[in-house]
């Protein structure tokens, strides 16, 4: 096969855009505006395999990947404007500073909870929710192929170091998992750890599958490179050597489970991405899909029904229709609860029962993941169903509990809980700083 090379493009290669669309000079500087406080990168694959250029501006990956003014607000947009004009550099980086801080850049307070501690200290990369499951955030795998503009990790991705989670290269990690035999789950995220080395997924991958770290039975992957990159797995240089390893995780007796992050059926029509599907079936790997509901990208039905059935004749369980969450440009993106319950409902009833594995739309919030089951009527009270399916306190999944419906609400910080007893399972918790886990 003819080997392709990835080719990352930023805000400094805005210009490559004119050789696949008209577009002025005006809306290029617009562009490079809002890249001053949003991160932006595509690549070739994205470019020339997935964006449909005969109409870019309706294109759901031309709407994922590229920036637009109306992502910012209309004074930040011109504060940023004002201060490329005056070429003070420290002024715009100032300017851009402060905007990104307003646009809640530590959603679920990532950085200060589910931090776990070993011998007295917290275990930098390393995050620990759930009992059974733990986060790994690999130190060289914290970006990506190309950005999803709406991406709530996206502030690491703007070069703001503190905003960062990553291990160190110690592998503390490791010990802390050796010493907690309740964690049954690993999952190595990002960024997208595949866009490090195989040689360097080796060393997170390889440490776990020894006899001390037996409890470990799964080992997931979440990664987009099936829609960003799918020659990842097929004819990059290291390909072969990262299906090696993703075959000894399996060979080991464990689950591997790789977390795909799918947000349109066209990113599984691709030649490669198709190779790519089959070559991770063929060693046992086992593919989930999981992506939020964005709007512009695939905010209707035949949309997620498409998805998912192609997911299920592919060999992927669709697995979580998540809620975007309340950071970035959310306000271009989001859509409101009631619209994509609407949207999951109209997509799981007309599928097949092997499709509608997929539990949604779910938000993954400080206290877990809260999923919309419905709407009901209490009394003339129009309202929410919900339910956690993952729950920092266990005794709170699968409970049912009820908001006063509202069309407008597009997170849990817009429910009015309905009775007293259902308040508890809405309000935000206390940060904690560290879990106190044994
Ligand atoms: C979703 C999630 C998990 C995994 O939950 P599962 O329901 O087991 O897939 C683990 N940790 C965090 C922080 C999560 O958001
Ligand atoms: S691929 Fe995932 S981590 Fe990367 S930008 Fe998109 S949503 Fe964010």
């Amino acid at each position: 096969m003819a080997r392709k090379t990835l080719k990352l493009y930023g805000l400094q290669h805005l210009d490559i855009l004119r050789h696949y669309r008209d577009i002025s000079d005006r809306a290029l500087h617009e562009f490079s505006v809002v890249g001053k406080v949003l991160p932006f990168r595509v690549n070739n694959y994205v470019l020339d395999e997935l964006i449909d250029w005969s109409r870019p501006d309706e294109d759901p990956f031309y709407r994922l990947t590229m920036l637009d003014r109306r992502m910012l607000a209309t004074s930040d947009f011109d504060a940023v404007e004002r201060a490329m004009r005056n070429g003070a550099g420290a002024t715009l980086a100032d300017v851009a500073a402060a905007i990104r801080r307003r646009l809640n850049p530590h959603p679920a307070n990532q950085m200060t909870t589910n931090v776990p501690l070993l011998n007295g200290s917290g275990v930098s990369g390393l995050q620990h929710k759930y009992a059974e499951t733990c986060l790994v955030f690999p130190s060289s795998g914290q970006t990506c192929a190309a950005y999803c503009s709406f991406c709530f990790r996206w502030p690491q991705f703007v070069g703001d170091r503190s905003l960062r989670m990553a291990t160190d290269e110690s592998q503390r990690f490791v010990s802390y998992l050796r010493e907690h035999k309740d964690v049954t789950d690993v999952l190595l995220t990002g960024g997208d750890p595949l866009i490090m080395r195989a040689s360097v997924l080796r060393r997170y991958v390889e440490p776990l599958l020894g006899p001390e770290t037996a409890h470990v039975t799964t080992i997931r992957i979440g990664t987009k490179m099936l829609g960003f990159w799918p020659y990842r797995f097929t004819t990059d240089d290291d390909a072969d050597d990262l299906i090696r390893l993703l075959e000894e995780v399996v060979q080991s007796g464990r689950h591997l489970a790789i977390m795909m992050h799918i947000s349109h059926p066209r990113e599984l029509e691709t030649p490669a991405a198709r190779d790519a599907i089959r070559r991770l079936l063929a060693i046992g790997a086992v593919l989930r899909s999981q992506s939020p509901v964005v709007r512009g990208v695939n905010d209707d039905t035949q949309t997620w029904r498409e998805l998912w059935t192609s997911e299920v004749r592919q060999g992927i369980f669709p697995y979580y229709m998540f809620v975007l969450r309340d950071t970035g440009p959310r306000a271009f993106f989001e859509v409101p609860l009631s619209r994509a319950l609407d949207i999951y409902r109209g997509a799981v009833s007309q599928v097949s029962g092997l499709a509608r594995s997929a539990r949604g739309p779910i938000m993954s919030t400080d206290m877990g993941k809260i999923s919309v089951d419905g709407v009901a009527d209490f009394g003339g009270t129009r309202t929410f169903v919900l339910s956690y399916v993952q729950a920092r306190d266990a005794e709170w999944v699968k409970r049912p509990f009820f908001a006063r419906y509202d069309d407008t609400a597009t997170w849990v910080d817009g429910l009015q809980p309905l009775t007293a007893s259902d308040r508890m399972f809405l309000s935000r918790p206390e940060p904690r700083l560290a879990r106190a886990h044994h």
